[in-house]
């Protein structure tokens, strides 16, 4: 009946399985992991690398303080609550050894400076030196290859076969599969001794599931996301009754350039300098609207309901960190100007307005308080006043899937009936639901990833072995 059979099984080649797949084979089990793409790293390989941590080193060196109780209250503010909040306190404690396996395990390089992205309390984000995701899922998958770990692509998980008693006992896959036909490459049947580990990510790129949680969301908003962040693997759960949580919480990115597809360079140059150095103004009014450095719902919702169009501009001591700058300017996601007037000329900007507007802001920086909008001014911060001038045009993207399957704080798949874990069935990653809530934090998701990743994979390899 079998045409294989592994200890654990992983399904997904991101942060996630990868970290997973790690600690199972260090544990000692046969592990063996399936990514439907022709590539391995789903989004994880194209994320921007940001990886958030509380009580860090770097946050000691600079003299930041930071706990896991105030990582946890800026996840359950930003998330309205609604986040389970003994998922989101696993993350937080386990920050800094998810940063540190990394950088003492895999090798992993990061900057020297940490960011302070938007809705968290203080700076706490890493970012990798590549200044993308690969900068971590290389040495992952550096690390799987020394290990003997096999990452099969091109192969996809169909279905489940369960045993009598509920439990996964193994899956249908088509290998040879060619994303996005369903019917392509051959059925083959995996056995899981162990356990099954689902690692397959989100869900932003599949129009017609993400449109039955949120109609807003129709074809015609772009996402940042890699064409494989559909929902089969999840409607596959559901239909052996996993616990679905969250799913109409979908997040769009507020940083994306209106110039470009997809995530591209832009976005990580209003991450790392027009928001936290820079301000966001209104096209039509020059003026600000917003807390630049607010949690991504809240700078979505200032951006979509009140109808503006936003523009970020920050000066030329507000760039420092903006790794990506030389893409943007080179593929024209960002423009460069030698004063305000040509850059509120080039933009159709009331001048006054935004010269008012600047100086306004100006005041705030100096005095280290934004009097209007509360916006933290960091300690290196400066008002914006040296030439050249940058802008870029924003629009919001379809970016992460907050909602997914229920797990518990040991990575199992909760049964939507008993809420007892189903058996042999772990999850961890974007594929998972409720540790963020309404809205997810920048950095947080690669941090959380490697967490459950890792649970995921220690505790599936402890799972008997089916005779
Ligand atoms: C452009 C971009 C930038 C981002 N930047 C950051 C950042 O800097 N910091 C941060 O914290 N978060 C960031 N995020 C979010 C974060 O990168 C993702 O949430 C995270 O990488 C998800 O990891 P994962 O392992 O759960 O899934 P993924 O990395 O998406 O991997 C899932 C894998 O499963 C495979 N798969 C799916 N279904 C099947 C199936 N049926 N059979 C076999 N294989 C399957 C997919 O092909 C994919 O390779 C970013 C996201 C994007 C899109």
């Amino acid at each position: 009946m079998w045409d294989q059979s592994v200890d654990v099984l992983v399904i997904g080649s991101g942060f996630a399985g990868l970290s997973a797949a790690i600690e199972a084979s260090k544990a000692g089990a046969t592990t063996i992991i399936i990514d439907k793409m022709h590539v391995p790293g789903g989004n994880s390989a194209i994320s921007g690398g940001l990886l958030s941590a509380a009580g860090s080193p770097l946050q000691e060196q600079s003299g930041i303080y930071d706990s896991v109780s105030l990582m946890v209250a800026d996840m359950l503010a930003a998330g309205q609550h609604l986040n389970h909040p003994n998922l989101a306190r696993i993350v937080a404690e386990h920050s800094v050894e998810a940063l540190l396996w990394t950088i003492e395990e895999l090798g992993v390089q990061y900057k020297d400076r940490l960011s302070h992205l938007g809705g968290h309390s203080v700076p706490r984000t890493y970012n990798t030196r590549t200044t993308s995701g690969a900068g971590i899922i290389r040495p992952m998958l550096a690390c799987c290859r020394k290990m003997g770990i096999p990452i099969r692509l091109a192969t996809y998980l169909e279905r489940f076969i369960t045993d009598p008693q509920g439990a996964v006992e193994g899956v249908v896959v088509r290998e040879g599969y060619v994303f996005p036909n369903a019917e392509s490459g051959t059925e083959k049947r995996i056995r899981a001794r162990r356990a099954i580990i689902l690692a397959s990510g989100g869900f932003a790129r599949d129009v017609a599931f993400r449109t039955i949680q949120n109609p807003m969301l129709s074809q015609d908003i772009q996402s940042t996301n890699h064409p494989g962040a559909t929902a089969e693997t999840l409607k596959a759960v559901l239909t052996i009754g996993g616990t679905p949580v969250h799913l109409s919480h979908i997040q769009l990115g507020p940083w994306s350039s209106r110039d470009e597809e997809g995530f591209g360079v832009g976005s990580m140059f209003s991450m790392l300098a027009g928001f936290p150095y820079g301000i966001l103004v209104d096209v039509f009014t020059g003026k600000r609207f917003v807390n630049e450095l607010a949690d991504r719902r809240l700078l979505v919702d200032a951006m979509l309901m009140s109808g503006v169009e936003s523009i970020a501009i920050v000066d030329q001591s507000g760039v420092r960190e903006a790794s990506t700058l030389d893409q943007c300017l080179k593929r024209g996601v960002v423009a460069k100007y030698d004063s305000i007037e040509a850059l509120a000329e080039a933009n159709h900007i009331p001048a006054d307005s935004l010269q008012l507007t600047i100086r306004k802001y100006n005041s705030f920086v100096e005095k280290g308080v934004d009097e209007e909008y509360g916006k933290p001014i960091s300690r290196d911060s400066a008002p914006i006043t040296t030439p050249p001038f940058y802008s870029i045009r924003l629009i919001s993207k379809v970016h992460y899937c907050m909602g997914g399957l229920l797990i518990n704080e040991d990575a199992q798949v909760m049964h939507i009936q008993s809420q007892l874990p189903v058996g042999r069935l772990y999850a961890a990653g974007e594929i998972t639901g409720g540790i963020h809530g309404a809205s997810r934090l920048g950095g947080n998701s690669i941090v959380e990833c490697i967490v459950f990743g890792r649970i995921a994979g220690q505790k599936a390899a402890l799972e008997t072995i089916r005779s």
